[in-house]
């Protein structure tokens, strides 16, 4: 058993969770082996239609489920409650998409004989995810899994099982035949290994760190299983001289701070024209002074609690390292004490940053970013891209051509106009480039190329 305490407040005990070992996850495996062929044999009317009633209590419970996952992940109410929100969309967009699996059907080149070109389903996919978006991430590897008739073992994060809990006794309502989804709540050295290793798990879809990702690589990659590798971020917001400087800092600090700091996409690198360089900074100070830090269930916090203990000290530690590398400390960076015993801290701000430093290259995963002056735009671009990482990137600016240039040049998965580089639609690709992305694509139509395998039939007639 796991105790699942609220990182607002340790006394507050979220619940009690279970922990399964390296059999009872081969169990799970064998179960969604047996339901496979049934799920994929039930058919698209069946499929679309166990989905959308999966969105629809989803929706509906958007409230209740929105305190869960705030509870204990730390997110904000609204945050959390949209999450939810958005994971029920999620699941109807699906139900659609199930209707929407099609082939191609062409001429062969030779006379007399037609070829099809067929989507089938893998067959079992594992599905390991990170804590960060406990409800949202899961819902949008295990609609497209189902919706094409793959069977599911999903292993949450250890950090947030009662939000995985709360999803996955919805879809055991929503009339799946009984081993098509399994829940596996457990350590990722145990249960996550056990999917990584098992020779029936056709496909794995993980969200994680990287060094997670290799690891998977290493493992499930050598066994030729599918793969699907999202992973980290150090994604850069370009601000230009011309930018409308109350949106600029607006994209700044939506896109670095909120969610405690704690999204792939989240903005870490400010890469800063001259001109306005002084000014932004000035700007985004005064914001984050009138942000509050506080539990995530009270109306008046703009930001809740690091979800952890381990990461509040990562973050810490690079406040630190920050400092020794010869950054300033602009803003925050500090422990806070609130009314319960929580991981709060206040957000960070270091300016005058060289690209080099380690707080401008590595994912710290929390509320620091760190501002880089530029030169002029071909400077902040060579910036933006001298990153190992390539997931979102951002550029605030009121000129087209350099918008234009950006959205072809920068080297990302996603590219973001006077917007924050986190903030994402759910009908649409989502996915990196370099070492935050491995794999197809995720999310929207293209989520088919993943949960499907290609099968090219001739006929002679
Ligand atoms: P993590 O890599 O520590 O864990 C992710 C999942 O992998 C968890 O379920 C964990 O239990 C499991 N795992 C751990 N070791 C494993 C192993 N040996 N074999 C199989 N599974 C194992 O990541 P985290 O700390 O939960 O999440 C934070 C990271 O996730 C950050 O790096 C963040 O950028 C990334 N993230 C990426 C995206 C994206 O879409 N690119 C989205 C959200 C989070």
């Amino acid at each position: 058993m796991r105790e699942n305490l609220s990182p607002s407040d340790i006394t507050d005990l979220v619940g009690l969770y279970a922990q399964a070992d390296f059999q009872q996850t081969r169990q799970a495996i064998q179960a969604a082996e047996l339901a496979q062929p049934l799920w994929a044999a039930a058919g698209p009317q069946r499929r679309a239609e166990a989905l959308d009633r999966i969105g629809t209590e989803l929706l509906a419970r958007r409230e209740e489920l929105g305190r869960l996952l705030a509870r204990e992940e730390g997110k904000v109410l609204p945050e959390a409650i949209a999450e939810v929100s958005r994971a029920g969309h999620i699941f109807k967009f699906f139900a659609g998409e199930a209707l929407r699996m099609s082939g191609e059907h062409l001429e062969s080149v030779r006379p007399g004989i037609e070829v099809d070109i067929l989507r089938q389903p893998v067959g079992v996919v594992g599905i390991i995810t990170p804590w960060n978006f406990p409800i949202a991430i899961p819902a949008w590897k295990i609609a497209p899994a189902l919706a094409y008739g793959n069977s599911v073992v999903f292993k949450p994060a250890d950090l947030v099982p009662g939000s995985a809990w709360a999803l996955a006794e919805i879809i055991s309502r929503a009339g799946l035949p009984p081993g098509t989804f399994n829940l596996v709540m457990g350590r990722g050295s145990v249960v996550g290994q056990a999917l990584a290793e098992s020779e029936s798990v056709r496909a794995i879809s993980f969200t994680g760190s990287t060094s997670t990702g290799r690891h998977l690589m290493q493992v499930a990659g050598a066994r030729l299983a599918r793969l699907q590798l999202e992973m980290g971020g150090k994604n850069p917001l370009v601000v230009l001289d011309d930018a409308d400087l109350d949106q600029a800092v607006e994209c700044a600090v939506q896109g670095a701070y909120f969610s405690t700091g704690q999204r792939c996409t989240a903005s870490s690198r400010f890469i800063v024209e001259k001109g306005v360089y002084q000014r932004f900074i000035e700007a985004v100070e005064v914001r984050l002074d009138e942000l509050r830090v506080g539990h995530a269930l009270h109306d008046d916090t703009h930001i809740g609690p690091v979800a952890e203990e381990g990461q509040l000290r990562q973050n810490l530690d690079y406040v630190d390292i920050g400092r020794a590398e010869g950054a300033r400390l602009a803003y925050g960076g500090q422990p806070l004490s609130r009314q319960t015993e929580g991981y709060y801290m206040s957000p960070a701000l270091f300016v005058d940053a060289d690209a080099d430093m380690r707080i401008a290259r590595e994912e710290i995963f929390g509320p620091v970013a760190c501002v880089i002056p530029a030169d002029n735009y071909e400077h902040a671009l060579d910036i933006a891209n001298g990153s190992p990482f390539g997931l979102s990137a951002g550029i605030c600016t009121r000129s087209l051509k350099h918008a234009t240039h950006f959205k072809r040049h920068a080297q990302s998965g996603m590219v973001m106009v006077n917007t924050p580089t986190a903030g994402v639609d759910y009908h649409v690709p989502f996915g990196g480039t370099k070492a935050s992305s491995y794999g197809a694509r995720e999310q929207g139509h293209k989520a088919m190329e993943f949960f499907t395998t290609v099968k090219t039939a001739y006929t002679h007639a």
